[in-house]
């Protein structure tokens, strides 16, 4: 029997793990952390009975990832009303529905421009799925097939909508202020200007999602998606180590890294050929993240009813702010009044707070490796739009990129994409090479998030490195 070993137990790591046990390999991860999971860990970080998300907390790549969808994990998805709302300062908000038309509706003069953007994407979505998610490589014949949906027309059409900066395509396509800045929001998800390409790309595919899919979350929280993958690696076999921080390249017949590059390298040792290593030191990476977690003695008391139906909150008023907000994080410069993503699951789910108790976790972007305490502006944003939402605060627990990055060294400077995910290295994650997952050493691969299609949790990353990994081992075989 072949021996794999895995380094790395996020979404990646343990999705390759599960690919090559399913083939037969007898698996090993090596997790560095006491709790598994990499991004998807959850816990009681502010009282007894709070249960937040440490990192990722909504899910539509982890409903829509192709992998995920045929291991048929024990995840009990909980879908809030509405997938996303966005707050405006008169007291109103523009809501993401799970439903084309009723978001349409929701968008005033831009009814009918946002149906004929969204609308041919959400009616094509398996063969658009095939190339945003993989797996990766993309074959001729995915993409042929999108054409085939689309037309030629509309496949160009498609690209180019995608590829844009978030601003030109709001701007080219929406006349009304509410439909600009709610797009906005969706596209900053990206952690790009909205004045980069391809941010637009971000905005529409989650808008896409929350149609196709919605923006769930794990009843009891993203630990019990890591669980659900471990207890399906283990049921093939599989074996996991916590604790067991991996410092050299093991000796295996296959070794997949669920790491960013910065760690690749160590790893090495000065084995990786120096063309190679030269690419993965020029590996660049994005602005960080701060995020705070609140325990809460009721719902957050949104200004905008709407908000109580959306599992996911974007805060930031305007597209011109938001676009403020991403500029000064990427640029190196703390913004006043940061875009805020806001997540309050234990309105849909009980079972994250005791009785009558609530939890909210909340992120802004921040230039990479910031010290800077942003607490106190995204509390401000919160009431901003939820006037009454500090009287709640039983406990806070707040974390700036040095810390998340303590918990996780993938998350270099709080760069949650595990690498900025501009076109140039959306193209190419995380070298120039036709099948990123393999490096010049025989049998070694990554297979983490700085590889396609990137950032987020859908293990599609890890399952197509394991995917070139399994081909390797029949032709080396
Ligand atoms: C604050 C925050 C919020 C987020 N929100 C969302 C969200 O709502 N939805 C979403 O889809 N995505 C979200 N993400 C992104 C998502 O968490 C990541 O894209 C995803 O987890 C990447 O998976 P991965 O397997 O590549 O790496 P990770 O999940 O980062 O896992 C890597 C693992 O490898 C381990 N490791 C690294 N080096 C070694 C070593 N040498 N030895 C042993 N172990 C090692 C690490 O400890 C870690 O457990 C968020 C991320 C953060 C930080």
């Amino acid at each position: 029997m072949k021996r794999a070993v895995v380094i790395g137990s996020g979404p990646n790591g343990l999705a390759a793990a599960i690919t090559l046990a399913r083939a037969g390999l007898e698996v090993e991860v090596h997790e560095a952390e006491e709790q598994l999971g990499g991004g998807l860990r959850s816990a009681e970080l502010t009282l007894p009975g709070f249960v937040h998300d440490v990192c990722s907390s909504v899910h539509p790549l982890g409903l829509a990832s192709p992998l995920f969808r045929t291991l048929e994990l024990d995840v009990d998805w909980i879908q809030p009303d509405a997938p996303a709302a966005h707050p405006l300062d008169d007291g109103t908000a523009v809501l993401l529905e799970h439903s084309l038309v009723a978001t349409a509706a929701g968008l005033g003069h831009d009814e009918r421009a946002y149906r004929r953007l969204v609308g041919p994407l959400v009616d094509s979505w398996h063969a658009v799925e095939r190339v945003l998610l993989g797996p990766h490589p993309v074959s001729p014949k995915a993409l042929l097939r999108l054409g085939d949906r689309l037309g030629a027309r509309g496949l160009v059409e498609a690209f180019r909508a995608a590829l844009a900066p978030a601003r030109t395509l709001a701007e080219s396509r929406f006349g009304d202020e509410r439909t600009r800045a709610w797009f906005a929001g969706h596209a900053a998800h990206s952690m790009l200007p909205l004045e980069r390409r391809p941010s637009a790309g971000f905005g529409l595919a989650l808008a896409v999602l929350g149609h196709v899919v919605g923006w769930p979350f794990p009843r009891g929280g993203s630990q019990a998606l890591a669980d659900a993958l471990a207890t399906k690696l283990r049921e093939h076999g599989g074996e996991i180590r916590t604790s067991s921080p991996v410092d050299s390249l093991p000796r295996a017949d296959v070794v997949l890294a669920d790491v960013v590059p910065r760690e690749l390298l160590r790893l090495g040792g000065g084995r990786l050929p120096e063309r190679y290593a030269r690419g993965l030191r020029s590996y660049r990476h994005g602005p960080g993240a701060f995020k705070v977690d609140w325990a809460l003695d009721g719902p957050i008391p949104w200004r905008a009813e709407d908000c109580r139906r959306a599992g996911t909150v974007h805060l930031g008023g305007s597209l011109e702010e938001i676009s403020a907000s991403e500029w000064g994080a990427w640029r190196g410069r703390l913004a006043g009044r940061p875009f805020v993503l806001l997540a309050q699951t234990s309105l849909f789910d009980p079972t994250r707070a005791p009785a009558g108790g609530h939890t909210a976790w909340a992120y802004c972007h921040v230039p990479n490796g910031s010290a800077e305490d942003m607490t106190e502006r995204i509390e401000a944003q919160v009431e901003r739009f939820a006037p009454g939402f500090r009287d709640l605060v039983l406990a806070r627990h707040a974390m700036g990129p040095a810390e998340l990055e303590a918990r996780n060294r993938n998350l270099v400077g709080g760069d949650l994409n595990a690498g900025a995910m501009d076109l140039g290295q959306l193209l190419f994650r995380p070298v120039r090479r036709l099948v990123p997952y393999r490096t010049p050493l025989e049998g070694v691969y990554i297979c983490s998030a700085a590889t396609p299609p990137g950032g987020g949790v859908h293990g599609m990353c890890g399952y197509s490195a394991a995917r070139v990994a399994l081909k390797d081992l029949e032709r080396r075989a």
